[in-house]
């Protein structure tokens, strides 16, 4: 079934961004999608290379160490962005693998990427994680402390490109979203990673640079 297959998903979802694009006046082409292949094998990520996804997303280090080798040496151009926490003593060895790095989010990780940074010779996009719903449990930066962390990530020279969140599960993101990128309006960042399967187009729509989409490319995961 055409469906099924990683080309038509693949352009179902573009097809989804370009109109959100459209909605609202924005070009498509400034809208990255990161296709999440955490938990994915090497046999369900190779289809989506050879229909033409380039730009890959995980959410953990030694996962992506492990797979994306390889998976490199069978085309070029492939880019790799961190969507999970990131710990200080991984920071050498994410900086080394990965070209963006999406969870930035406390002032320990500003020095020890920095650290990493000049050491591997390599500076990969960095985007700091926000707790927009400001959830006890949940990773990212209060908002009330985002002006500081900006602040010292860029006197560490860390190239800050934008603002990255999750909103809270089972709640409408669109009001967490247009928070995001009223701080990332505010911070002078241009960058927004937000939005995932259930709610990229919503993302797009108020603003989105990144879209993070691993179930509507892959299917569920196991
Ligand atoms: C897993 C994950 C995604 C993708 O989620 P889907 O709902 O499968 O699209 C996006 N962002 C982050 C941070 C994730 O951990």
């Amino acid at each position: 079934m055409p469906s099924d297959t990683a080309d038509s998903r693949l352009a179902a979802i573009h097809d989804q961004i370009v109109r959100a694009a459209a909605q609202a006046q924005r070009d498509p082409a400034d809208v990255q999608l990161i296709a999440v292949s955490k938990t994915r094998d090497a046999d369900a990520i190779r289809p989506l290379i050879e229909a033409g996804q380039r730009v890959f997303g995980e959410n953990r280090v030694q996962e992506a160490a492990a797979k994306w080798p390889a998976l490199r040496e069978t085309t070029g151009g492939i880019e790799l962005h961190l969507v999970g926490q990131l710990q200080s003593n991984k920071a050498e060895e994410a900086v080394a693998l990965f070209d963006a790095i999406h969870s930035l989010d406390r002032p320990s990780l500003i020095s020890a990427l920095a650290k990493a940074m000049d050491k591997v010779g390599k500076r990969p996009a960095c985007f700091i994680q926000v707790n927009i719903g400001d959830e006890p449990q949940k990773g990212g930066c209060a908002v009330a402390s985002l002006p500081g962390m900006l602040a010292e990530a860029r006197s560490a020279d860390l190239p800050v490109a934008g603002l990255m969140a999750v909103p809270p599960l089972n709640l409408e993101s669109a009001p967490y979203f247009a928070l995001l990128a009223k701080l990332a309006r505010d911070c002078g960042l241009s960058g927004l990673s937000m939005g995932m399967s259930d709610d990229f187009e919503t993302a797009v729509t108020l603003g989105a640079t990144h879209v993070r989409i691993g179930t509507a490319l892959f299917g569920a995961r196991a």
